[in-house]
């Protein structure tokens, strides 16, 4: 059965996360989606932005997470990352980073120093994945998935791709792992592909416009930076292009469990969120080196 649309939105007016990225925020800073959303917590979106060639250093420089994993995705221009892991590496477009902070992590995010030179279209979004209780303190770890090794879904006809991210589609299996079910497919289209993505209707789910324009689920023309929350009311998403498009689907399995943010933590309790601070202050988030 098709879910019914909740509503169609677009983010919050774009702000800088230091001087490299300009996002627009989908949530949780629109109104309700503390757990509307969950496991999914956060959606920080880029739209394709230029920048002009530097010898600066743009980014964010040396912060701290706990409690959750960020999933930065490249669409187009060039991410370097490193972390207090050990773990390094540039996000470049078609690639995704899966980053487990988990017990607590350092890092810091910049564009990539050629592409910084040269200047150049940035689209890329980050969102952040809640962990359960669990897993919380998990070990930091890091998963670079490679355009290769996120396997596409044709679709009938020649008329796009589902790049299979997370979860599964069709049964073909993401190469992320995660700690709790979460679908994240990356949706490439031409005019007139038809999509169908079943996911089950306890699943919170929701779509973002990237490129284009679709039609889902009997709705008017989604146009590109509108995001579509859909009611947990069936188990099936119809998405149809109406031109090249590209759409980034979202839907997991939510958490339920009491959830208390602050900054780069992201914990089930206030207690937790002190020992966090505490623990980030006393340094034993480890260090960057070098
Ligand atoms: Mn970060």
């Amino acid at each position: 059965m098709k879910r019914t649309i909740e509503k169609v939105f677009r983010g919050a007016p774009e702000h800088w996360v230091g001087d490299g990225f300009h996002v627009s925020n989908y949530f949780p800073a629109a109104t309700d989606f503390e757990k509307r959303m969950s496991p999914f917590f956060l959606l920080d979106y880029q739209k394709p932005t230029m920048f002009g060639a530097t010898e600066r250093r743009r980014g964010v420089g040396t912060h701290p997470h706990r409690g959750f994993e960020t999933v930065t995705i490249a669409f187009e221009g060039a991410v370097a990352h490193r972390d207090s892991a050990g773990n390094g590496g540039v996000i470049r477009p078609g690639e995704v980073q899966w980053m487990t902070a988990g017990a607590g992590i350092l890092h810091n995010e910049y564009h990539e120093e050629a592409f910084a030179k040269a200047g150049g279209i940035l689209h890329m979004l980050q969102i952040w994945v809640n962990l359960p209780r669990k897993d919380k303190l998990a070990a930091p770890a890091y998963q670079a998935l490679t355009d290769g090794a996120i396997k596409s879904v044709p679709l009938a006809g020649g008329t796009g791709v589902v790049r299979v991210i997370s979860g599964t589609y069709e049964g073909m299996q993401g190469p992320a792992r995660t700690f709790t079910p979460a679908h994240m497919f990356d949706l490439r289209l031409e005019a007139g592909a038809k999509v169908r993505l079943p996911t089950p209707k306890d699943y919170n789910t929701a779509l973002l416009v990237l490129t284009g324009s679709v039609k889902t689920n009997g709705s008017a023309a989604v146009t590109a930076g509108e995001s579509v929350l859909f009611e947990n009311d069936g188990d099936e998403v119809f998405v149809e292009a109406g031109e090249s498009s590209t759409v980034m689907f979202l839907s997991g399995a939510p958490i339920d469990e009491p959830l208390v943010h602050y900054g780069p933590f992201l914990m089930n309790s206030v207690d937790e969120i002190n020992q966090a601070v505490e623990d980030f202050n006393e340094g034993k988030f480890g260090s960057l080196g070098g």
